[in-house]
């Protein structure tokens, strides 16, 4: 619930906070940034206030400007609050007005804290919470208190120079802001889990390069349609970081696979899609390559064929799915907004064979594996980038 006359979101980060002073003033430069930024692609209005290390949001819209805030990466959580002065008189009045136009539905309780000096207030945070709530308890007829488990907490941030209230903290995704580690390859299919997992590196601060491989007579123009789509809403999260989508052309190699290759032809396939990636990350700088894999979701991804398929690589695979079940993968690409673009109608997956091979060996995959060396440079020189 908004305050009424709420002119503020209130902030706060998790790991930037624990880094070294240095380190931390150029991650709070960076999430800076990227605020004004997904701000400005999202057409809402706020001006940032990074005092104290103590970010906060001037707007005139603190709905939408919480949303956004949410949806920036290092960002803990966020609050829509109304500021006024930091004395005992004012704080009681916003508390009344904001219990007066959203009522409590229940019990209530007063939490408040006191940030800056000592001496810049002539009471303590629990003096707050004492006279907060009989402001409340005076304008609601007799409302029940419930300081243990509360349906409504009235919060009070009371810093030197003004106070906040405010009755909500919306959860943002946390981890560091995007920029602050070398960008990663993603490869990306379209699927559910490749955009999940690339968020989640993104989530950590790196930026994605998305690759996605065409397969043409196995995939078909949905399928590309899919990947453009999520590489879109992948992009709506990072505004000011180039993350155009590049397609490498790969009908070739699937031809190839399916009429010279039987049990182990998928992971041919990916050891040539990590070759191609390992090729694209060295010309754009990135530091390594993403993948949607988890352990054994198919059976190019139990951890005996992961260990073959990795040996081609030169940069780490990171494979931030790895322990998660699908269903877990499907609840957070719905609230991450990647879930319909993978439900977009495509084609299915013709290339794996009946019965692959679930615990291959290196001599194995090596014995059966055409040479790919042509095909992986006819994909890198044949890759186009998709302005999103
Ligand atoms: P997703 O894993 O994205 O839901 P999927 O499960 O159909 O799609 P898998 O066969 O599990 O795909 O592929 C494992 C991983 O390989 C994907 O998560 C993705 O990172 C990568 N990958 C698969 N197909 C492609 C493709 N056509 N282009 C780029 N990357 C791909
Ligand atoms: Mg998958």
């Amino acid at each position: 619930m908004i305050p009424p006359g709420a002119d503020t979101v209130l902030v706060r980060y998790g790991d930037i906070g624990v880094k070294s002073t240095k380190v931390r003033r150029d991650m709070e430069d960076s999430l800076e940034s990227n605020l004004r930024a997904m701000l400005d692609s999202r057409d809402v209005p706020g001006e940032l206030d990074w005092r104290w290390s103590r970010p906060r949001i001037r707007t005139p819209a603190a709905d939408r400007t919480t949303d956004v805030a949410r949806d920036t990466f290092g960002i803990v959580s966020a609050s829509p609050a109304v500021s006024t002065e930091p004395t005992m008189a004012a704080i009681r009045e916003a508390l009344a007005e904001t219990a007066g136009a959203i009522g409590v539905d229940g019990s209530f309780a007063v939490e408040a804290r006191r940030a800056g000096e000592r001496e810049a207030h002539p009471f303590t945070s629990e003096d707050i919470e004492r006279e907060g709530g009989r402001a409340i308890w005076e304008v609601l007829a007799d409302p029940e208190v419930d300081l243990e488990d509360p349906s409504r907490t009235f919060y009070v941030e009371c810093r030197s120079e003004e106070a906040f209230v405010f009755t909500e903290k919306r959860a943002g995704p946390g981890g560091l802001p995007l920029g602050t580690q070398r960008p990663l390859v993603a490869l990306l299919s379209g699927g559910i889990d490749s955009p999940v997992a690339a968020w989640e590196a993104m989530k950590r601060g790196a930026p994605v390069i998305p690759l996605y491989f065409d397969f043409e007579a196995y995939g078909g123009a949905d399928h590309v349609a899919r990947a453009v789509e999520s590489a879109r809403t992948l992009a709506g999260y990072a505004p000011n970081h180039a993350s155009d989508l590049r397609i490498a052309p790969a009908g070739a190699v699937a031809d190839r696979l399916v009429s010279e290759v039987g049990p182990t032809r998928m992971l041919s396939l990916r050891r040539f899609m990590l070759r191609v990636a390992d090729r694209v990350a060295e010309e754009s700088g990135a530091a390594g390559i993403v993948t949607g894999e988890a352990i054994g979701q198919k059976s190019s991804q139990t951890s005996a064929n992961l260990a073959v398929t990795d040996r081609v690589a030169r940069l780490p695979v990171h494979r931030p799915l790895l322990t998660r079940d699908k269903q877990e993968i499907i609840a957070q690409a719905r609230e991450i907004g990647t879930y319909e673009d993978a439900t977009i109608a495509a084609g299915c997956n013709r290339i794996a064979p009946d019965y692959p091979e679930t615990n291959a060996s290196v001599e194995a995959v090596d014995a059966a594996e055409p040479d790919l060396g042509t095909l992986v440079e006819e994909a890198v020189s044949g890759i186009e980038t998709v302005e999103l």
